[in-house]
């Protein structure tokens, strides 16, 4: 299960991570009041959808031109006009496919000065059956391609369930980030109040791409974008209550009223299957006889 970055920002800053100041706001009104409650002069205006790469999204209701789903924004003007064009609106990115998503939700915060942007996430690692970390110093907009074309400048660790987060892990990410003093600090404390949070909610992920440092030198969770298991979130109500439906499949949310797992695929056969590795062997097959799954 997903949530929307204004609401996993919430739910870190809980944890002790830094994050800036922000309203989530639903009309264009509202964000332009929400706004108004940050300092300024800089804001950021940003679509909320459950999926990445919004920065460089395009809204097909605007044409090639237009900028993407993360804005900034030097006035309250700008605000109004950056709101005006998202909401409703459907963000096309490279991770929404070609249907793209409609925005129905923003996010007004403080906007930050940059001066380097990291990638910081932690995921449940299947090989060791550990949470791991995976850090980079080349976080930002173009994460996909480091991984693709400089698989190096991405390290991974995993953590040991029986002893936790122990400090030398903060340390070993605040070296990977090649931070020192007072900066490793807060890597390490970054990176404690992360795990302490996949831990609590059991999380499946937690991306903060970018984890940005700001000329001021502070660290601070630029983008937060976190998933559960959803096998465990009858026992985190709080959570649960965070999910939204218009983000998901109708099918898959009629379907799971009831308990079911359904899954929406393009193809000309249907499968009624009981158990992944049945359900997997019975595509193969479908697929190998030259059809598709539906
Ligand atoms: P994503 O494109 O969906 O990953 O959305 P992000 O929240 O990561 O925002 C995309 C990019 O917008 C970031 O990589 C930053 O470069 C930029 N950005 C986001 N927030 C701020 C901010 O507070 N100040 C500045 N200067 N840039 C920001
Ligand atoms: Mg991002």
């Amino acid at each position: 299960m997903n949530i929307h970055e204004y609401q996993a920002k919430e739910l870190l800053a809980k944890y002790g991570a830094p994050i800036a100041a922000g309203h989530a706001a639903f009309t264009v009104e509202e964000a332009v009041e929400a706004a108004k409650q940050l300092p300024g002069p800089l804001y950021v205006v940003k679509s909320q959808i459950h999926a990445g790469g919004r920065g460089k999204g395009k809204f097909k209701e605007l044409g090639p031109d237009a900028k993407g789903g993360v804005r900034l924004a030097f006035n309250l003007d700008e605000v109004k006009a950056h709101a005006t064009d998202m909401l409703g609106n459907t963000l096309v990115t490279i991770q929404t496919g070609d249907a793209g998503k409609q925005v129905n939700r923003l996010y007004v915060t403080d906007g930050a000065d940059i001066a380097k942007e990291f990638y910081l996430a932690l995921l449940v690692d299947r090989a060791t059956s550990r949470i791991a970390f995976v850090v980079s110093t080349e976080g930002g907009m173009d994460i996909e391609e480091v991984a693709h074309s400089t698989p190096e400048k991405i390290h991974s660790f995993s953590v040991d369930p029986a002893s936790g987060f122990q400090p030398h892990h903060g340390r070993a990410v605040a070296a990977a980030l090649g931070l020192t003093g007072d900066q490793a600090k807060q890597a390490a404390k970054v990176a404690s109040s992360l795990y302490a949070a996949f831990l609590d909610t059991d999380a499946e992920q937690i991306e903060v791409n970018p984890l940005a440092l700001t000329e001021q030198g502070n660290l601070l969770v630029l983008d937060a974008k976190v998933g559960f298991d959803g096998n465990a979130m009858f026992r985190h109500k709080d959570i649960a209550e965070l999910r939204d439906l218009t983000e998901e499949d109708a099918a898959e949310v009629e379907a799971s009223k009831y308990d079911l797992a359904y899954i929406k695929l393009d193809g000309n056969i249907g499968c009624m299957v009981n158990g992944a590795g049945l359900a997997m062997a019975t595509m193969d097959i479908i697929k190998l006889n030259g059809e598709f799954p539906a």
